[in-house]
């Protein structure tokens, strides 16, 4: 019996949530909370008489005293935070008061600031140990599962990682000229920031988009990629021991590229408030509300995803190279979940996590990243719930 709390009913929820009830011998009990009741009552309909009691809520993730008041009249063992980055803190902090363990999918942003950081979220370890309970930090799957990839790697490939390249692939097609595949405002948010990657226990930074690399992906084909900032580079950095260099790459095409730049330009992806017909509007808040629903994506986009690490190092004295990804088809997740892969990937990851939580294996108090569990449970875990990992020993090497 085992009681968890979701909050947020977006792309990635709806998958963690859809994921539960198939692991409802686990998942006996969920709460599924969000600011838009409409859409917990809607897919808690959907999902009615599959084994897992489900209730839904209201609430306001800003609040801290609405969290702290759902928290102890439904009583979880573990809340799923699956809305945005910027509801991490009141999430955490209602956790701590109400003596519930926590787990989300990325890590904290200010909402005025596009740079997000683990600085806050590490700020609580203290808290979290004395309260004994457990925070899990980026739990999607990049970050998540690549962390749990690097730490597979060290448990069982290598004595020492040198270098690791995480590489990001969507090689699916909505049909738009221009969408994103998860919350517009997080993504754009994240792919006009600087560029920045650790070598030598320093950050080096970049211009946006101004590394590009061409890669040929397994199960979909030559993508040019990019260098971006990522957050687990800040957690793998500490937590790969002997660590020279790490960088994170993603593929898009040209026409996201051609629009993004024009948007830019124009200035509609700011996030600084302008006045508009006598209101304060943030541009990029705007784009998001015309551009298409990510969740609306799902039956449209077709193609696949391939998502891993590249590692170098040594083993028994002699250098090694492996590569561990997993490859997704779009189209085979929306019939499973009725969502596209890019929320396949974060929502699976998000409640294995939660059932390693439920069942004792990932518990121990304090904030952790994925890379500081035991990956065997997880990576057992991502084959019997849908993301398949594969290996390769001789990978092509990025430059
Ligand atoms: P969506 O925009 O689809 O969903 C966000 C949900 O959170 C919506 O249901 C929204 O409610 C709800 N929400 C937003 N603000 C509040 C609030 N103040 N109170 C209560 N609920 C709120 O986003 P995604 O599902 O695409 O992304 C969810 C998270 O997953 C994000 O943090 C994103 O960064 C992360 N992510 C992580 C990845 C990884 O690999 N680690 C990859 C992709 C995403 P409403 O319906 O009213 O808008």
């Amino acid at each position: 019996m085992s009681r968890a709390l979701v909050i947020g009913c977006g792309g990635v929820a709806s998958v963690a949530i859809h994921k539960c009830v198939q692991n409802s011998e686990i998942f006996t009990d969920l709460c599924i909370a969000s600011r838009t009741k409409s859409k917990c009552d809607a897919l808690a309909e959907k999902l009615a008489g599959r084994g897992c009691n489900i209730t839904t809520a209201k609430v306001d993730a800003d609040s801290v005293p609405e969290l702290v008041a759902l928290m102890k009249s439904y009583k979880p063992d573990i809340v799923l935070n699956l809305a945005l980055p910027y509801q991490d803190l009141s999430i955490m902090d209602a956790c701590l008061e109400a003596g519930v363990s926590y787990l989300d999918t990325a890590n904290y942003e200010p909402e005025d600031t596009a740079k997000f950081e683990y600085k806050w979220q590490w700020a609580y370890r203290e808290k979290f140990e004395k309260a004994g309970l457990t925070a899990i930090l980026g739990c999607g799957f990049d970050p998540g599962v690549t962390g749990v990839f690097s730490a597979y790697a060290q448990k069982h490939e290598f004595d020492e990682i040198s270098y690791i390249d995480i590489l990001d692939c969507n090689g699916g097609d909505h049909g738009y000229p221009f969408a994103t595949n998860f919350n517009p405002e997080i993504n754009i948010r994240e792919v006009s920031a600087k560029g920045s990657y650790i070598e030598n226990g320093k950050w080096v930074e970049t211009e946006p988009m101004e590394i590009k690399r061409t890669y040929n992906f397994k199960g979909v084909g030559e993508k040019d990629m990019y260098l971006l900032h990522h957050e687990e580079l800040e957690s793998l950095a500490l937590n790969i021991k002997g660590i020279k260099r790490i960088r994170f790459f993603m593929t898009f095409g040209q026409s996201y590229l051609t629009h993004l730049k024009c948007l830019e330009n124009v200035g509609m992806t700011s996030i600084e408030p302008i006045d508009f017909e006598g209101k304060q509007i943030v541009p990029l808040q705007f784009l998001k509300a015309v551009l298409p629903d990510p969740a609306s994506l799902g039956p449209r986009t077709v193609g696949k995803t391939n998502i891993g690490c590249i590692f170098q190092g040594k083993k028994d004295g002699k250098e090694k190279h492996y590569y561990l990804y997993n490859i997704c088809d779009h189209q085979e997740c929306y019939r499973e979940v009725g969502s596209q892969a890019v929320s396949y990937t974060t929502g699976v990851p998000a409640m294995i996590g939660a059932e390693l939580f439920l069942r004792g294996l990932w518990k121990k108090p304090g904030v952790y990243n994925v890379e500081e569990f035991d990956p065997d449970p997880f990576m057992e875990g991502l084959n019997k719930w849908g993301l398949p990992w594969q290996e390769d020993r001789d990978p092509v090497l990025v430059d």
